[in-house]
């Protein structure tokens, strides 16, 4: 099956939706992906981003010190994040723009497990039988919680915290299975991350076939992997990026449609980080509630730490986990991006690590791995970057708003809308592809 078939192509009533110009606000994944979606379908767009750089909370990083390409966050990427896939496939023709492999995880010190090129679920369910630095009846724990929640469909009639999920799980399983699968997951701590979402993401990645389990990293920045190439095709579909520019004011307009600092659009789609969506959208009481929901979100941070060695230095995997240390996870940016000798250390949600200064944290990740991992006991240079708000807190009970808004012809997009996924680019770019269909399904006269 054609992948992009859900993007939209092509429609055949087009008569009125030729007159349509879509103001997109915010340059970020989800904008993007609404952006190509719409161009892709001949309507006139423009995407303004506030930023120098497109791509919001996944973009290359400025780094004028340094001739290598950070990005603001090492990301990963699971096969099941098809509308992400899809589109970066469209944008990047011939690109290998990403590394990928069959699930792995390898903790050092600690869980070992590799799911056998088997048919979903099979796969998932011996990578369990099989790990190793856990013992058979956690393997048997592991197992049978999978296929419990696989017989009730992955679905809480009501939901609850991760932690009261695990309730009967071994302590020692949680420790080294679950609870940092929900961090990579979710970015939330189990005593408050919502049980549904995980169980979403569980089902998913692990149970529809086998080739949405696979680990994808990109191989290039993650500018480049999807919203650089998405502004040229956008642009050589008609529609303008324009950078550089914060839109301060949206207000209806008294001929229809919408003004955006003044300029005339048909369509808004509102595709900024939930914080600041509601400040944007302040200015139009009939959205006030969904104002309320946002402004009771709750954040988590994500710390990266850089840190170039010599370019021999190679780690056995791109992706390695870690065990009883200050950071979850250490790419191999050598392996992925030819950066040899660049590591990338990830450290999710808030901690201790949070009252270090930059230095004394990048010291203190490059003994853990001098420890662990056996790499030199000094880095040649650092790079610590601290995302404040890098997801939303996926916990219990969140209110997200749907794309479709009470406003005519206004829509928000983004990774906090209506989704079955936590803060993920999948999440970003599945809700501005639901925004370009909204709007290509709503080809009426009216602006
Ligand atoms: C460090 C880090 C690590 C992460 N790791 C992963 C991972 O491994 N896997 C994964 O799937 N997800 C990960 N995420 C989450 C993922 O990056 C986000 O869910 C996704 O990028 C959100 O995209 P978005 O388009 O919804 O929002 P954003 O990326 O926040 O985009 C919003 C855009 O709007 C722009 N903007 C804001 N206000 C205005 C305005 N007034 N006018 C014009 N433009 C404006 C901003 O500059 C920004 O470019 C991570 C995030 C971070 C920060």
């Amino acid at each position: 099956m054609d992948r992009l078939a859900h993007l939209g192509k092509k429609l055949t009533n087009v008569t009125t939706l030729r007159n349509r110009h879509v103001a997109i606000i915010g340059g970020g994944y989800a904008g993007m992906a609404a952006a190509v979606a719409l161009a892709r379908n001949d309507i006139k767009v423009t995407v303004y981003e506030a930023g120098k750089v497109l791509g919001g909370r996944a973009r290359q990083l400025e780094h004028p010190q340094l001739d290598t390409a950070l990005d603001n966050g090492q990301h990963l990427l699971l096969g099941a994040y098809q509308t992400t896939l899809a589109l970066a496939r469209l944008v990047n023709p011939g690109t290998a723009a990403w590394l990928r492999q069959p699930l792995q995880l390898h903790t050092q010190n600690g869980l070992q497990l590799a799911a056998p090129r088997l048919p979903a679920p099979f796969n998932t369910l011996l990578a369990l039988l099989t790990a190793k630095g856990i013992n058979a009846s956690q393997r048997l724990a592991a197992t049978g919680f999978m296929m419990h929640q696989r017989l009730r469909g992955f679905k809480l009639t009501q939901d609850i915290t991760v932690a009261e999920l695990l309730i009967g799980q071994p302590p020692h399983l949680i420790k080294s299975l679950w609870e940092p699968l929900c961090l990579a997951a979710l970015n939330t701590p189990i005593a408050t991350a919502s049980a549904q979402v995980f169980l979403n993401v569980l089902r998913d990645s692990l149970t529809r076939s086998r080739q949405d389990s696979d680990l994808i990293i990109p191989t290039i920045d993650l500018s480049a992997f999807f919203p650089v190439p998405a502004a040229d095709y956008v642009r050589s579909n008609g529609g303008d990026i324009v950078m550089q520019h914060r839109v301060r004011s949206i207000t209806t307009s008294d001929t229809g449609g919408y003004l955006v600092d003044g300029a005339q659009y048909s369509d808004v789609i509102c595709a900024v980080a939930p914080h600041q969506a509601a400040a944007l959208i302040a200015g139009l009481p009939a959205l006030m509630p969904i104002t309320e929901q946002l402004n009771s979100y709750s954040y988590q941070p994500i710390t990266t730490v850089y840190l170039q060695y010599s370019p021999h230095i190679r780690l056995p995997r791109a992706m390695t986990g870690l065990a009883g240390t200050i950071a979850q996870w250490v790419f191999d940016r050598g392996i992925s991006h030819q950066q040899h000798g660049l590591l990338a250390a990830v450290i999710s949600t808030a901690g201790e690590h949070s009252k270090l200064n930059h230095k004394a944290l990048a010291a203190h990740i490059v003994a853990e791995l001098h420890q662990t991992l056996a790499t030199p006991p000094d880095a040649i240079w650092h790079q610590v970057v601290v995302e404040k708000r890098a997801t939303f807190s996926c916990d219990t009970h969140l209110p997200r708003p749907t794309q479709h808004t009470s406003l005519a012809n206004f829509y928000l997009a983004g990774d906090y809308t209506a989704s079955d996924y936590p803060a993920t680019l999948e999440a970003a770019t599945q809700s501005g592809v639901k925004c370009a269909h909204l709007i290509l399904a709503n080809n009426t006269t009216k602006p």
